[in-house]
């Protein structure tokens, strides 16, 4: 890491006296918060509970992801189209490349935009045949990401948020190929990176230093996962690229039958990755709420963040 980045996260993270950023919260941290499509009623009831749970804390979005097949897809609007309608919150859509041809995709932002959807988190998606298969464009649609991008803005005057993989993507060549895709992205639009989830810090701050060194300005911004399920994730990050330290699997080793113990250590290893960040400059997060509130209210309370309860008239 550069000494120059060194001193600025030094700078950014302690106030005068040196106390740790964290530990006296400016009210400067902005939060976004991303959920999956329910499938089922009970899955709808806890999704709601837990919009409903973190909607007071003002986040600066949230965003709901975009599978491959036609009913999920329709959730996916379906659960958009209530957070217009029932929350005050700028709901941000995930929209993919994938089984989709160029005109379908189009009509799917239009309509997000009609019904006052305005931020896209636009991606490539992953292959049909699943992680590690060699992903097929469909023959009329979007080539990749970058392709993406520039529709939307033909369409609209998104906001266009975009992917970031701070160990690569795993079928990119190299992080530098990875880094012309991010700048290819930018250049047709996109004004916000949220990263692949991680788990050591030091991996985002030197994959942000070899942006910044790019002359690339937008937010990168991490992506935090609380763990909810070591072996889900654990397994989730093998096939996306992102690693998992072996401190960690060794914090979460012999709970498997312990589910108690084992939300208290992810509370843990998740508020010691945030509050690190806080204290290395990092102000904005997207979390991974896997659709669960508890660990993500709470983290975000250490964050300084607390609930706004709209006044009703008098
Ligand atoms: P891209 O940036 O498009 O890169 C993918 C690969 O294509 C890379 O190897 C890159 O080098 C290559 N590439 C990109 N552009 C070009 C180009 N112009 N020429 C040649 N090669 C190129 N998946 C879903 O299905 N639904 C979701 O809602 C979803 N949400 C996500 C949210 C976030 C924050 C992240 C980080 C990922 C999400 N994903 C989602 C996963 C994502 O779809 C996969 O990781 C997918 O494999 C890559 O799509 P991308 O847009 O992230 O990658």
């Amino acid at each position: 890491m550069s000494e120059k980045r060194l001193l600025e996260m030094n700078e950014a993270g302690r106030s005068e006296g040196g106390i740790r950023a964290s530990r006296s919260p400016c009210g400067d941290i902005n939060v976004s918060f991303e959920f999956f499509p329910p499938k089922t009623e009970a899955m709808e009831t806890t999704l709601w509970e837990s919009v409903n749970r973190l909607a007071p804390l003002n986040p600066h979005f949230v965003s709901v992801t975009y599978g491959a097949g036609g009913s999920t897809r329709e959730r996916t609007h379906a659960t958009v189209a209530r957070i217009v309608r029932e929350t005050n919150i700028k709901p941000a859509a995930h929209l993919t490349c994938v089984a989709a041809s160029r005109g379908e995709v189009d009509g799917v932002a239009q309509a997000y935009w009609d019904a006052g959807v305005r931020h896209i988190v636009a991606l490539r998606g992953d292959p049909l045949d699943g992680i590690g298969a060699r992903f097929q464009p469909h023959p009329q649609g979007y080539a990749h990401s970058t392709d993406l991008v520039a529709g939307l803005r033909k369409i609209a005057d998104f906001e266009i948020s975009v992917s970031a993989y701070p160990e690569k993507h795993p079928e990119s060549a190299s992080l530098e190929a990875d880094l012309d895709v991010l700048q290819a992205k930018i250049d047709a639009g996109a004004t916000r990176a949220i990263t692949q989830f991680f788990f050591e810090n030091d991996l985002y701050l030197r994959y942000l230093d070899k942006v910044r060194a790019r002359g690339i300005t937008i937010p990168i911004v991490p992506g935090i996962v609380p763990v909810q399920n070591f072996k889900q994730t654990a397994s989730f990050a093998q096939k996306t690229g992102a690693s998992i330290p072996p401190w960690l699997a060794e914090r979460f080793e012999g709970l498997d039958d312990d589910p108690q113990t084992r939300r208290l250590i992810a509370a843990t290893v998740a508020a010691e990755q945030v509050l690190d960040l806080v204290d290395r400059g990092v102000r904005d997060f997207h979390f991974y709420t896997m659709n669960r509130a508890d660990l993500v209210y709470a983290i975000c309370h250490l964050l300084g963040l607390r609930p706004k309860i709209e006044k009703e008239a008098a």
